[in-house]
């Protein structure tokens, strides 16, 4: 659709470029920016995040230097070069402590996708897709399982956003394998955030317990979603890992590579 108002093409979708001296109508620059609209909007990234871009992701300098955070400097690295290589036959894992900026590149990656590559994305956190689902077996609503998972199945590239969940029942873990593996047979690119859980102790994300022995953990994290799903993700996603000032943890990960290393 074009836009009504459109100077170039006063609306009708179509505008004269003169090829070789010869006149001819091709399509107007608004159909795009009326499809982007509405891929954006289709894609239900909430407001809060709306605003994310690549460009506005300030790296953290360390504390008392002038140095730029090495792990985020490198995850906004590679955040850009996952959009110049898009389409990839991987997508990413944004791993971090609460704060870092994980959803802000997360969200900076769909936009960018959908902004400029026409890609059809869709946004949700995973805490509100469960819910979702499980709403939609109130015999009540309107909402049936399927009418919720088939646009979170078919999006070109999902973003879930916090997938986590200390000790998840069996019908989230099965729920989840069930996304993460349909979209990986499709060779569907999905993006993930998720906090770092710390074993033991408080079990709340990223916080060490008195003792200060239990670093946050990759593995630990990813195994309470089940060790077949915890290969899968890293078979299907580019680790990146963020980290804030004085935090440490491991992740182990080749693997996904862009395609000039
Ligand atoms: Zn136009």
């Amino acid at each position: 659709m074009a836009q009504k108002d459109c100077p170039q093409c006063d609306g009708t979708g179509w505008k004269p470029v003169e090829v070789d001296g010869i006149r001819r109508m091709t399509p107007c620059d608004c159909q795009n920016v009326e499809r982007s609209a509405l891929l954006l909007k289709q894609a239900y990234i909430p407001p809060r995040y709306e605003h994310c871009a690549l460009e506005n992701f300030a790296v953290r300098k360390i504390p008392g230097t002038d140095q730029e955070n090495p792990s985020l400097a490198r995850a906004k690295f590679t955040a850009r070069k996952f959009v110049e290589e898009y389409p990839t036959d991987f997508g990413l894992l944004f791993v971090g402590p609460t704060g870092v900026g994980k959803t802000h590149l997360a969200v900076a990656i769909l936009r960018e996708l959908i902004l400029h590559r026409g890609v059809e994305g869709l946004f949700y956190d995973f805490h509100d897709l469960l819910k979702a689902i499980r709403d939609s077996y109130n015999p009540g609503t309107q909402n049936t399982e399927i009418g919720v998972l088939q646009p979170v199945l078919d999006a070109e590239v999902l973003l879930l956003d916090e997938l986590a969940g200390s000790n998840p029942s069996d019908w989230v873990k099965e729920t989840l394998h069930h996304i993460i593996n349909l979209r990986y047979n499709y060779k569907k690119v999905t993006i993930i955030t998720t906090t770092l859980l710390a074993k033991g102790g408080t079990g709340r994300p990223g916080v060490r317990p008195p003792s200060g022995q239990d670093l946050p953990d990759l593995d630990y994290t990813l195994n309470q979603l089940g060790v077949t799903l915890r290969s899968r993700l890293y078979e299907m996603c580019k680790f990146v890992e963020m980290s804030s000032d004085d935090f440490r943890m491991a992740v182990k990960q080749a693997g996904n590579k862009f395609r000039d290393g």
